[in-house]
């Protein structure tokens, strides 16, 4: 085994006994990714999964995504989705409009409604408020919703700081947050995929203060395009940090990390092709990196079903599915509670249904 994959295996506790007494540092990392062999740190990935969620159970939720509006004035480089305020596609969907979409997810076994749009300044703060009420309050779904972005500049556009946003946000309703458009945690990246997004410091900035409100959610990677090793685990180090301050402070911060690649969804975006092997070694090196996140979500919609369910053998201990909806990417995902759990038996394991926060 290589030797510092030996050295975490080393110092593994169990489930109940806390903390594992080393933690790789991002330089032991990067010579990870570098140099060790894919298959030992899947298998070293494998058996710290086990050791910290014993029980060979895997997590999935059914939820359907509602991206309330395709109007964006980000434009990030990779992004097929957005258009600007006066293109004829443009669109902001009416409350009876998400009601509609929910009934039709509930009906299907839905009990999520993962909200999500893009950054539109002619939305009035009362749109989010009224949807986040009547979701939760008359239609009885849990929601999780709104990206650091759109959070961050819808407190500008309504001239109030973001912990009162997430105040008025948290009392309409809104129980979680994603971890979206973090993309990859480096400025350089940032910059090429859009300069109008937040930077590294503040996207981590914005979800401290969702997880200090109380308001946990997820961590995502998104890698495949001209990205280096170095930026990877800087991406790691970003978010192990956000993680800490939340533990520190009593939050459950992230609830999982899912690692994902980039969709070719533009020809603007250089995109490579990321080989499965590539996949699995990343997968399995942020079980290992991220110690203070309990799950690992691998990305059925990005990497389809036969390299999904090996990365349930690489450290993850979750798949996400089953999505409803999704306007972004080709659905490779599951789209049934029967067929989610018998994929999971299917790959050995025992499936377990649970909500967007892991309860
Ligand atoms: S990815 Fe999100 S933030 Fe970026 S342009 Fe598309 S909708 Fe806007």
């Amino acid at each position: 085994m290589y030797p510092l994959l030996q050295k975490v295996l080393d110092s593994e506790p169990s489930a109940t006994q806390g903390s594992p007494a080393f933690r790789l540092s991002p330089a032991e990392a990067l010579d990870i990714l570098k140099k060790a062999p894919w298959t030992e740190v899947v298998e070293a990935a494998d058996h710290v999964r086990q050791q910290r969620l014993p029980g060979n159970r895997v997590g999935y939720t059914a939820f359907r995504i509602v991206n309330y509006t395709n109007v964006c004035e980000v434009t990030c480089s990779f992004c097929s989705f957005c258009r600007p305020e006066r293109s004829p596609e443009a669109y902001v969907l009416s409350l009876d409009e998400i009601r509609q979409k929910t009934i039709e997810a509930k009906a299907k076994g839905a009990d999520h409604i993962f909200l999500q749009g893009g950054v539109n300044r002619n939305i009035p703060l009362t749109y989010y408020t009224d949807v986040l009420k009547m979701l939760t309050q008359e239609m009885g779904v849990k929601v999780r919703g709104f990206s650091p972005v759109e959070l961050v500049r819808i407190a500008e556009f309504n001239s109030i700081s973001l912990d009162k946003l997430l105040d008025i946000f948290k009392e309409a309703g809104l129980s979680s947050v994603p971890g979206a458009g973090a993309e990859i945690l480096s400025d350089r990246m940032r910059e090429f995929l859009s300069p109008r997004k937040l930077s590294a410091q503040e996207w981590c900035n914005a979800m401290a203060a969702c997880h200090k409100k109380g308001l946990p959610g997820s961590a995502n990677i998104v890698f495949g395009s001209i990205e280096t090793p170095e930026e990877i685990i800087e991406h790691l180090e970003y978010v192990r940090k956000t993680q800490d301050i939340a533990r520190n402070a009593g939050a459950a911060g992230f609830k999982s990390f899912v690692v994902w690649t980039f969709q070719p969804q533009t020809d603007k975006f250089p995109i490579r092709h990321v080989r499965g092997d590539e996949y699995l070694k990343l997968l399995a090196l942020s079980r290992l990196y991220l110690d203070n996140i309990d799950h690992i979500e691998v990305s059925l919609l990005g990497m389809g079903l036969s390299l999904g369910e090996l990365g349930l053998h690489a450290g993850a201990d979750d798949i996400n599915s089953i999505v409803i909806e999704e306007n972004v990417l080709t659905n490779h995902g599951l789209t049934s509670i029967e067929a989610a759990e018998s994929f999971i038996k299917n790959a050995g394991f025992v499936p377990y249904r649970r909500s967007l926060n892991f309860d």
